[in-house]
């Protein structure tokens, strides 16, 4: 099957999925195929899908159910991403709609190539971006253990992309920002002989191609000296840290590095030296065994580091996690009176930080008509700034803050 046949593709889950969707995608138009948002007229229906917790993988089973609804009858259900990965052709027992499950490392094209082995997403070509910024993924899997994540068991060890590979692939995106992911990101490099911190040359390298290099997900502990001077050097002082709590008794519970002191420390340094260091953390609420005194700590270091965003998720006990064996599991209805309490008050925080800025210069890439970003926000993940109509999408403008609403901006030319 290739040409006249055509692809529906969904995409669930997080920056990392789509970067593998948009190389589906140039595999599957690579074979022919042509892609379609009309799913009554589509031969083949895949569906990227997320298992990162029960939220997610709930949604990945809601979303394989409407579109066989809405199919047609001699078209085929693909499903790839963590789900397939993780649950198999088990998936395929419990959910008939499913044609094919294709785990990683199994193509999902309708050519019958499947189960081609070399097949690796990671160094697939990949079409240029329609936006004018793009996600990139430099390496795939996770050395750590922490122990609410599922994420190693089922997305293997570390592997970094050859640095060559990935500057290839910044040149093909043709973009003006490019948003680096893999799981830790700040460990790149450190298996296949790549080597220790290699993720340093490669931004290098990357700042020489492109505007805006963005990081996201960094464990906290690899942010050494050097890192933290190339990363304020660029145009981007901005800091995804994956903190997930402060309380040093849940941090060691949850298998991680750190503490309050050190995080404080760390984004304290982090201050010193780029005074407009922009920050975003996640953080994990109801970890089993987390006491009211672990939530005050938890709320004092907010107030007091006043970060620009924050994600607060609840705890999703993972089969197979050193935490779904942990005792002190925290009731539904506490976790939610937590992650409430916690919400509030950073977005109490973001909303002030962003007032703060109204008056201020700023530089906006423009993603979309009317609709542009500062270095202070990721695609999709933070606030945006509103720009006037005439500002040309994909091109970066100088602007003043004139308003804030809640994360949101909006700016003018005077
Ligand atoms: S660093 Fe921890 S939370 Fe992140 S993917 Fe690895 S094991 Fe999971």
């Amino acid at each position: 099957m290739g040409n006249g046949s055509k692809f529906h593709l969904v995409t669930l889950g997080c920056p990392k999925n789509e970067v593998d969707s948009e190389k589906l995608a140039g595999s599957l138009l690579s074979d022919g195929m042509e892609a379609t948002d009309d799913l009554a007229s589509a031969d083949l229906i895949v569906v990227n899908t997320c298992a990162f917790i029960e939220e997610a993988r709930e949604e990945s089973i809601e979303t394989i159910l409407s579109l066989d609804e809405l199919r047609n009858e001699d078209s085929e259900i693909v499903v790839t991403g963590c789900l397939a990965e993780r649950y198999g052709s088990e998936l395929q027992d419990v959910l008939p709609e499913v044609n094919r499950v294709a785990g990683f490392g199994v193509s999902v094209s309708l050519t019958k190539k499947a189960n081609v082995p070399e097949f690796d997403l990671l160094n697939l070509p990949r079409p240029a971006s329609i936006r004018p910024w793009a996600y990139l993924k430099v390496a795939e899997g996770c050395d750590r253990a922490c122990g609410f994540c599922s994420i190693p068991s089922f997305r293997g060890p570390q592997r970094s992309r050859d640095i060559n590979s990935i500057l290839e692939e910044v040149e093909s995106l043709q973009v003006k920002e490019v948003v680096l992911v893999a799981q830790d990101l700040a460990a790149y490099g450190r298996d296949q002989g790549v080597g220790e911190k290699s993720i340093i040359p490669l931004i290098e390298e990357i700042t020489q191609r492109v505007d805006w290099v963005r990081l996201l997900y960094l464990y906290p502990s690899e942010l050494n000296q050097q890192l933290i001077d190339v990363m304020c050097s660029l145009t981007v002082p901005y800091f995804d840290l994956s903190l997930q709590h402060v309380s040093s008794p849940l941090m060691r519970r949850m298998k991680r590095w750190g503490d309050a002191e050190r995080f404080r420390d760390l984004i304290s340094e982090i201050r010193r030296n780029s005074p407009n260091a922009v920050f975003r953390s996640n953080f994990i609420v109801g970890y089993p065994g987390e006491t009211e005194e672990d939530q005050d700590q938890l709320i004092d270091f907010i107030k007091e580091m006043q970060l620009d965003w924050c994600g607060f998720f609840s705890f999703s006990d993972e089969q197979g996690t050193y935490a779904s064996g942990l005792e002190g599991k925290i009731d539904r209805s506490l976790i939610i009176e937590r992650l409430k309490e916690l919400s509030c008050l950073q977005d109490e925080i973001t909303s002030s930080k962003r007032d703060a800025l109204i008056g201020e210069r700023i530089s906006v890439l423009v993603d979309s008509h009317g609709v542009g970003r500062t270095y202070r926000e990721a695609p999709e993940i933070d606030g945006v700034v509103s720009v006037p109509d005439s500002c040309q999408v994909g091109e970066f403008t100088d602007l003043i803050v004139k308003g804030s609403l809640g994360p949101d901006l909006e700016a003018d030319l005077t």
